[in-house]
């Protein structure tokens, strides 16, 4: 039985940061591991952190239930590959209790899809509504090329039972020059057909990535944008998932497409975000190398007392936003962590 949500009741106080956005999502990851290997994320030889290094479920739901008592009303579990952390269901059924009492209004994950056909249901039982889906080609051996490890037919499943277990799936889907550009409308048709949405996401400078040139990866959603509007009309939507995505419906199909172009336009005006990775770091931006320390608060005492200071003094120094910039032909703002580190 899926759990009943009591009516939203109104939204309790949430922490401001210096440029008084108000502090409403946490997206936590759960671990640096992952099953694929991403050209645009990872290098094929990443190091690992020791397992001894991650929060333990228990020490997760205590930063996470901290994060909840303190305003915030939206939860993305990511990673690396969330769904490949040992036992993480246990994690996602904690969490229920803050979707139950009302304080939590959506509990989400974003993933690559492999393991979804084994945990489907389950999220679903645990008040999951809507996941995110990483597909950036429909094509078998492109798909094999792009993720290095990835089983394309594996994903496919996962979409299915994602599907199957009632959940609304999003895809997401990362503009890379020459490689899917020629998918754009198969892409789009795809998710129609499918009920999904989909979003484009600007390739960003972030950790080295071995021999693969991020400035060779990068296709400018602009010009996405423009060849999607050739074929069909495009009407602007109004921000409603407190996400970076700004969104379009697409008249001829109802789908909505989203974009999110860090490079192109930046959208830090309206961050409502912070991130915190698999060992309690806590990132208040995703394109600045600051963060501090969580884990060494959240060990320190059994009360929350010195986890919520900590929370709270990490907000106060928020930046304004990132500097990532390829106008001058290099990774301009390059952040030297990986993606999987901090979870996209
Ligand atoms: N493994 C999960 C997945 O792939 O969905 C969750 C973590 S992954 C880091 C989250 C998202 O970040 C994915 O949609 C991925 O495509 C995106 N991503 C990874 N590296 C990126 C980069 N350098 N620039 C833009 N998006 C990136
Ligand atoms: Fe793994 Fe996601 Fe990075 Fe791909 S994008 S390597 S699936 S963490």
């Amino acid at each position: 039985m899926e759990p009943a949500f009591p009516p939203s009741p109104a939204l309790p106080p949430a922490i401001l940061d210096p440029f008084g956005r108000a502090i409403r999502y946490l997206r936590i990851s759960v671990t640096d591991r992952c099953d694929f290997r991403c050209v645009y994320c990872m290098s094929e030889a990443m190091e690992f952190l020791p397992k001894r290094d991650l929060l333990s479920l228990e020490e997760l739901d205590r930063l996470c239930s901290a994060f909840v008592g303190l305003g915030v009303t939206k939860l993305r579990v990511t990673g690396g590959e969330p769904l490949v952390r040992r036992n993480i269901l246990t994690f996602f059924n904690a969490m229920t209790r803050h979707l139950e009492s009302g304080a939590l209004r959506e509990l989400t994950v974003t993933t690559n899809g492999s393991q979804l056909e084994r945990f489907a249901a389950d999220l679903a039982a645990a008040g999951v509504r809507r996941i995110n889906v990483s597909l950036d080609t429909l094509d078998a051996g492109r798909f094999h090329a792009i993720t290095r490890w990835g089983r394309f037919d594996q994903v496919m499943r996962g979409l299915d039972a994602a599907q199957a277990a009632g959940l609304k799936v999003k895809l997401n889907t990362v503009a890379l020059k020459g490689v899917n550009e020629d998918e754009l409308f198969t892409l789009t048709e795809f998710a129609a057909a499918r009920g999904m949405d989909l979003t484009w996401i600007e390739v960003m400078p972030m950790g080295d990535i071995g021999n693969e040139n991020r400035l060779d990866q990068f296709w400018p959603l602009t010009a996405l944008r423009a060849r999607l509007a050739q074929r069909y009309s495009l009407v602007d939507l109004p921000d409603s998932t407190g996400g970076p995505a700004r969104y379009v419906r697409i008249e001829e199909t109802g789908q909505r497409i989203g974009f999110i172009t860090p490079l192109t336009h930046n959208f830090c005006e309206s961050c409502n975000r912070v991130r915190v990775t698999c060992t309690g770091e806590i990132y208040t931006c995703l394109g600045q190398e600051g963060h501090s320390d969580l884990r060494a608060a959240l060990r320190s005492s059994e009360s929350d007392e010195a986890l919520v200071t900590a929370i709270r003094a990490a907000i106060a120094t928020k930046p304004r936003g990132h500097d990532f910039d390829y106008a001058r032909g290099q990774e301009g703002g390059r952040i030297s962590r990986h993606m999987s580190h901090t979870g996209g």
